[in-house]
């Protein structure tokens, strides 16, 4: 493995393939256990980033660390500039790309906010299992966090800082109006299907395949990195493959996460299951949109929505 903690791959460098530098490798490889070895040895010190990498059990800092860019990339002046690190900070803060299963924007119909308001709060609050906010709005729980349907302002609000405070991200809001208007009376059915076992199954294939490629990516050799993930969205361990999760987006749809941790003999294997209601209450592009926003928020944990 040729990409050190901080990202700088050494197999495109001239020092590596003449033999004067070796690779540091991702955190927990053997590879930096040997580099600060060698580091101490010859330096009397060792490079921060992969000692700190290293101990945390850390292999990238920019995509496995939620402190990434930490005091060791700040203090500088190596690996990268001031510009690069505010250009990260920077964009760390944005939701994700908010794209639909054709790759448009997500746009967000005003009719749905219309809709919202010209219905009953107090029975929408009994089938969603939200509750209502006086004067106009409705909070409901997502992912472990409290989110608040502001119906005059037409947007979303999640709580930071004592205070609620706008959040922009249209898949989520799209979700959200769509389970509180579609969402029917009763409990869910405990019974766990696969998507090959929802109404419209078809849907799920080519470019609208369920999103899980990029958490396999991350997690697939990395369980306790993804049990830390889901807990910190609020799931729920369950007796389910290697390691499974059980993580509510909505009060009323459950996922679940099931990986297979990957060997010498075999690849890393991810699923995702529903429970059996779950197409009574959202359409198969709002259950795709789901799953897409359950595996970026695995990717941003702890820092989703925060
Ligand atoms: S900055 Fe540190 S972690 Fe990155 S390549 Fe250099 S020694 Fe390795
Ligand atoms: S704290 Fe900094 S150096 Fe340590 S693993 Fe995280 S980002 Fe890397």
């Amino acid at each position: 493995m040729p990409t050190g903690p901080c990202g700088i791959n050494c197999d495109v460098c001239r020092l590596k393939l003449l033999g004067i530098c070796s690779s540091c490798g991702p955190g927990r490889s053997v590879e930096a256990e040997k580099k600060l070895d060698a580091q101490i040895r010859i330096f009397g010190g060792s490079c921060p980033v992969l000692a700190c990498a290293h101990e945390s059990r850390v292999d990238y800092c920019l995509r496995d660390c939620g402190h990434f860019p930490c005091r060791h990339f700040e203090s500088g002046p190596y690996p990268f500039s001031e510009a690069y690190i505010r250009m990260q900070k920077r964009r760390r803060k944005d939701a994700p790309v908010s794209r639909d299963p054709s790759g448009k924007d997500v746009n967000v119909p005003q009719e749905y906010w219309q809709e919202l308001n010209n219905r009953n709060i107090d029975e929408i609050c009994e089938k969603a299992m939200a509750r209502a906010c006086p004067p106009e709005g409705i909070v409901l729980s997502f992912l472990g966090r409290e989110i608040l349907l502001d119906r005059q302002g037409k947007c979303l609000k999640s709580f930071k800082n004592d205070k609620w405070s706008k959040i922009e991200y249209p898949m989520i809001e799209l979700l959200v109006l769509v389970y509180l208007l579609n969402v029917g009376h009763g409990p869910i059915s405990n019974e766990i299907v696969g998507v090959h076992e929802l109404k419209d199954s078809h849907f799920f294939q080519g470019p609208h395949e369920l999103k899980v490629k990029p958490v396999l990516d991350r997690f697939g050799n990395d369980p306790e990195a993804f049990r830390e993930a889901a807990e910190a969205l609020g799931g729920e361990e369950r007796d389910m493959a290697d390691i499974a999760y059980r993580l509510f987006p909505l009060p009323k749809v459950p996922l679940f996460y099931l990986l297979w941790v990957g060997d010498e003999e075999f690849e890393p294997r991810l699923s995702v299951l529903f429970d059996r209601t779950v197409d009574r209450f959202l359409s198969a592009d709002a259950v795709w949109g789901v799953v897409n926003v359950v595996s970026d928020a695995l990717l941003m944990a702890p820092n989703f929505l925060r």
